[in-house]
C-alpha cells in the first residue's frame, strides 16, 4: 500500500540533522515505507572510539527499533544485545562491598532489559545509507519558506524539503535560533565520563554485579561513581568469565564520577580532570583506584548533571525535534532514553500517514511523556545517589 500523504501527492522529501541514534533510526523508519529522506551530519566520520557509553535499551526503544529498521538490520542490531538481569540495583561502599539494593521495577515503569554499546549500533544503522547521509555538513539554522523548510549550512550552503527534523543532540544550533533554547534544571552536580581497556587484573578484582550494569559507589560528601564492565556479547555470555584470557577483546570498563559542580571545571583540561577523580578515589578500593589510573585520558569528558523542560513546540508543522535535541534525560542513573528511538518509530509511522498530522502528534507526545520521563529520571538519581 503506497503512503497516503495530507493534501500532498507524493511522499514528502524529510531533512533530518544529526545521525544520532533516534535520527538513522527515524531515516530508515521512512526509507522502508518509501518517503524520501537525506540525513545531514557535522562530523566527517563516526568513530567508534574516544567515548564510551552504553545504551540501556527497555521494550519502548526495541519496539521503535523494530518499527524503524528491515527485519535483517533489526537482526543486527539484536546481536549486539547483552541481556540485563537487573531486577535488583545493588549499590556498594568504596571499597565495593555491597550496602543496599532497591527493586529496579520501583525506579521505573520499564526497566531495561538489555544494554548495547552506542556507537557499536550507530555503525550498524549508518550500514547501507551511503546515499543518504551526508557527512560533513554542519547545520546552523532553518527557515520556512511557505510550505518548505530551508536549512543552512556552515559554509554558506542549503538544503531544501518538505519536512525538517532535528535530532542533533541538546546543543542544536537550528533548534535554538527557531524554536527556542531547552530550560534546564540543574542537580547541582556534574559528571565526569571515562573509561580504560578491559584487563585481567582490573576485571577479576571487580564485584561480578558490575559486569554490564552501572553500579552506584557511594561516597562521601555527596560524591558517587557509577561502574559498568562491558564485554562483547559472546564472551559475557559464556560461563568461563573469570578464567577467559581477555586479551585482544575490545570490550571496557567504564565509569561515571558524580561530585558537586564547580564552576573552575569547565575550564580544566583532561590532565586536571584526570587528577581530580584520581584524588576523589584515593582512598577507595584498588581496582577503583587502577580503573581510574588506567583511564583513557582522552575518553575522559565532563558535563553537568541537568534535565530539560519539555520544549513547547512552534506548530508550524514543517519542523520538529528528536531525542535530546527535544529533551535533556540526565546521563547517570539507571533510566534509559529509550523514547527517543519510540519517539522515532512513531514519527516515521505519523509522517508516512500524515505528515503534518505525524509531527502535530509527536510534538504533542515529547511534550505530556517529556515531563514525566524527565520527572522520573530527576528522582531516580535524589534515590540512587541520596542526594
Ligand atoms: C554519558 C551518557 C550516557 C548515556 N547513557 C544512556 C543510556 O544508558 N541509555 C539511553 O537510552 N541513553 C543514554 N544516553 C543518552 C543517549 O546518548 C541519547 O539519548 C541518544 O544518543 C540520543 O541521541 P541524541 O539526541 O543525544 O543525539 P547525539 O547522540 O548527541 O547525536 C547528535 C548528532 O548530531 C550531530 N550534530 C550536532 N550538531 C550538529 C549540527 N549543527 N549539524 C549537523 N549535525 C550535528 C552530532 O555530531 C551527532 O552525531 C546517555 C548520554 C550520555 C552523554
Amino acid at each position: 500500500m503506497g503512503p497516503v500523504l495530507g493534501q500532498r501527492k507524493t511522499a514528502p522529501n524529510v531533512l533530518v540533522v544529526g545521525a544520532s541514534v533516534p535520527g538513522l533510526s527515524l531515516a530508515h523508519g521512512l526509507r522502508k515505507r518509501g518517503v524520501p529522506v537525506t540525513v545531514y551530519e557535522k562530523r566527517e566520520h563516526i568513530a567508534v572510539e574516544e567515548r564510551k557509553t552504553l545504551l540501556r535499551v527497555d521494550k519502548w526503544a526495541l519496539a521503535g527499533l523494530a518499527s524503524c529498521l528491515s527485519a535483517d538490520l533489526y537482526d543486527r542490531c539484536l546481536e549486539l544485545r547483552n541481556a540485563l538481569d537487573d531486577a535488583l540495583l545493588t549499590h556498594y561502599d568504596t571499597h565495593l562491598c555491597e550496602v543496599h539494593s532497591v527493586e529496579a521495577a520501583k525506579m521505573s515503569s520499564a526497566p531495561a532489559h538489555t544494554v548495547m554499546d552506542h556507537e557499536r549500533l550507530r555503525t550498524i544503522l549508518l550500514a547501507g545509507m551511503p546515499d543518504i547521509v551526508r557527512f560533513g555538513h554542519t547545520v546552523t539554522g532553518y527557515r520556512e519558506l511557505r510550505d518548505r523548510v530551508g536549512i543552512r549550512f556552515a559554509d554558506g550552503g542549503e538544503a531544501h524539503g518538505d519536512l525538517l527534523v532535528l535530532a542533533d543532540g541538546r546543543h542544536s544550533a537550528a533548534r535554538d535560533a527557531h524554536l527556542g533554547k531547552l530550560e534546564l534544571l540543574d542537580t547541582g552536580l556534574v559528571a565526569i565520563h571515562g573509561h580504560a581497556p578491559i584487563e585481567r587484573e582490573l576485571f577479576t578484582q571487580l564485584p561480578r554485579g558490575f559486569l554490564l550494569h552501572d553500579r552506584p559507589i557511594l561516597g562521601p560528601r555527596r560524591t558517587a561513581m557509577t561502574v559498568c564492565a562491558y564485554l562483547p556479547q559472546a564472551l559475557s555470555r559464556s560461563a568461563q568469565l573469570g578464567a577467559a584470557g581477555l586479551a585482544g577483546l575490545r570490550g571496557y570498563v567504564k565509569w561515571t564520577s558524580v561530585l558537586p559542580a564547580r564552576s573552575e571545571l569547565a575550564g580544566y583540561g583532561q590532565a586536571m580532570v584526570h587528577e581530580i577523580v584520581m584524588e576523589q578515589v584515593a582512598s577507595w578500593h584498588p581496582a577503583v583506584v587502577q580503573l581510574v589510573t588506567q583511564s583513557v585520558e582522552r575518553g575522559l569528558f565532563t558535563a553537568p548533571i541537568q534535565a530539560s523542560v519539555p520544549l513547547q513546540p512552534r506548530r508550524s508543522g514543517l519542523a520538529t525535534t528528536l531525542g535530546s535535541a527535544a529533551r535533556v534525560v540526565p546521563s547517570v542513573g539507571v533510566l534509559t532514553d529509550g523514547l527517543a528511538l519510540h519517539d522515532a518509530g512513531r514519527l516515521a509511522v505519523g509522517i508516512h500517514q500524515d505528515e503534518r498530522a505525524g509531527i502535530a502528534g509527536h510534538d504533542q507526545r515529547m511534550l505530556d511523556e517529556g515531563n514525566s520521563v524527565v520527572g522520573q529520571a530527576l528522582e531516580q538519581i535524589e534515590r540512587t545517589f541520596n542526594f
